[in-house]
């Protein structure tokens, strides 16, 4: 095998679909640093991309193309934004084709004549068919819970961490970021989740603005993401006065939705851009899972329903300037990754793997492993999706061959990975011993009348709860509209 052994991943790349969690059609976008033109013609000779050209910023193949990736112009980076299309990594072909990518990136990387630098983005899509409105407010809700551990793994292999974290990178984009904290609602009713979602800032870590863009279905700017209402399926989803008043904007979810879409995706924007596969692989279960942890059924009485869950926000800091409550916060919320979220052993194992790529490795070898080596829970809800697209990859014009015949070059062993952990001179002088998580906040005996806001770090507004007749309901009350 050409990859070093750590860093080769599970099964090829290839993915389970265990109980409950149909795999998710995904696009895996890595901006690289580099000469373009080289990489271009490289990638096109190992019959990866169609064009041994860097393709404009606007590029969109045909839903047929046989390559696994384009290349296209990127401003933030030198040599551009390689696009791993529509992948199902179900399909054996599939991820066959993606490793054998990285693979040739991986000596590209070696050689130096590519990086991943900290101005270098790592965006992945999910397919949000039969998503509706209200599993991404779960979404959102779980992503707040663990979003200090997701920017950490987000970092993962890199001596400065999440790129936010490196000067100069840090406030990016004139001051805007290029993947900032998401929003923590106010998610109390179906209107001011509505607005927190649809006002959420394309940067964003979770990018949403592709999910909820555009009500009109005929076109626009960007036509067709959403429901028009004209479907069969439409559902509203902030019921809407109707009797002699004006409708301002009705709202319909696309969980039921049969309008034809032509993009439907959530976008994960949270991750840095490097060439380590199994770490690759552990970024796309864990999307993988959360998403499903998320999803409920259309007609389930609980579909429109959230626990609010208290958020961690994103510290911005490094991990040893966090204070103690939020190191073992941290510790918490990774302890409820591993535990409550749909992964497979091998899927947990890679996470492992991943986290202790990161500063939470002084959480401990014994104590990481004994996370990961907890069974598979499905999902409360198992999930239903639609392939919406089938993407079939062929022979490589480029030379002419299959797929299968076009073989990698020979890795030697030995990384680039930083040794961050040798040089890291951070004091441990924390109890890690295992605990319970804060998963108490969440059901079980909770005395009447606790109140809870869904971000007790600060940094953004959230929502505040009671506990009230064993629900959490808005506190203070909604006004009534
Ligand atoms: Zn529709």
């Amino acid at each position: 095998m050409a990859l070093p052994k750590l860093m080769q991943p599970p099964r090829k790349f290839h993915f389970e679909e265990p109980l409950g969690r149909p795999f998710r059609i995904c696009s895996v976008e890595t901006e690289l640093d580099g000469a373009g033109q080289a990489l271009a013609s490289d990638l096109f000779q190992h019959g990866i991309v169609a064009s041994p050209d860097v393709q404009l910023y606007s590029f969109q193949p045909k839903n047929a193309h046989p390559h696994v990736a384009y290349l296209k112009f990127d401003g933030s980076v030198t040599a551009g934004e390689l696009v791993f299309d529509r992948l199902d990594l179900t399909n054996p072909a599939h991820a066959a084709a993606l490793l054998r990518a990285l693979e040739r990136l991986r000596s590209l990387e070696k050689n130096g004549d590519v990086g991943y630098n900290p101005n270098c983005g790592g965006h992945i899509h999910l397919d949000a068919n039969g998503f509706g409105i209200w599993d991404l407010v779960r979404l959102m809700t779980l992503f707040g819970f663990c979003e200090e551990p997701i920017f950490r793994l987000a970092g993962a292999g890199k001596t400065y961490g999440h790129r936010t974290l490196y000067t100069g990178y840090d406030r990016a984009n004139h001051g805007a970021g290029y993947s900032d904290p998401i929003s923590k609602g106010p998610f109390t009713s179906a209107k001011s989740a509505w607005e927190t979602i649809r006002n959420q800032k394309r940067m964003s870590s979770l990018n949403t603005t592709i999910y909820t863009a555009s009500n009109d279905v005929t076109g626009g700017a960007h036509g067709g993401y959403r429901c028009s209402g004209g479907c069969p399926g439409a559902r509203e989803f902030i019921p809407q006065k109707r009797n002699g008043q004006t409708v301002s904007e009705a709202v319909f979810d696309k969980k039921t939705c049969t309008c034809p879409q032509r993009k439907n995706t959530i976008e994960w924007r949270v991750w840095n851009a490097q060439g380590n596969p199994r770490i690759l692989y552990a970024w796309i279960a864990l999307m993988q899972a959360m998403h499903a942890w998320a999803w409920r059924p259309a007609d389930d009485k609980k579909y429109p329903k959230h626990d609010p869950m208290p958020a961690f926000t994103w510290t911005w800091r490094p991990f040893s300037r966090l204070t103690q409550d939020e190191r073992r916060l941290a510790q918490d919320r990774v302890q409820f990754m591993f535990h409550e979220l749909p992964l497979t052993a091998e899927e947990k194992d890679t996470l492992r793997y991943a986290f202790m790529r990161t500063p939470y490795k002084l959480f401990g070898k014994d104590w990481m492993k004994a996370q990961a080596n907890t069974p598979y829970k499905p999902p409360e809800f198992p999930n239903i999706y639609k392939k919406t697209f089938k993407r079939k990859l062929g022979t490589n014009p480029a030379t002419n061959r299959d797929w299968a015949d076009d073989k990698g070059v020979d890795y030697s062993e030995g990384g680039i990975e930083d040794n961050f952990f040798e040089q890291q001179n951070v004091q441990d002088t924390i109890d890690y011993s295992p605990r319970q998580p804060q998963r108490v906040m969440l059901g079980g005996d909770i005395p009447e009348g606790t109140t809870m806001s869904t971000d007790a770090t600060g940094g953004f507004e959230g929502s505040s709860y009671i506990y009230h007749n064993g629900e959490w309901i808005p506190d203070p009350p909604l006004p009534r509209r």
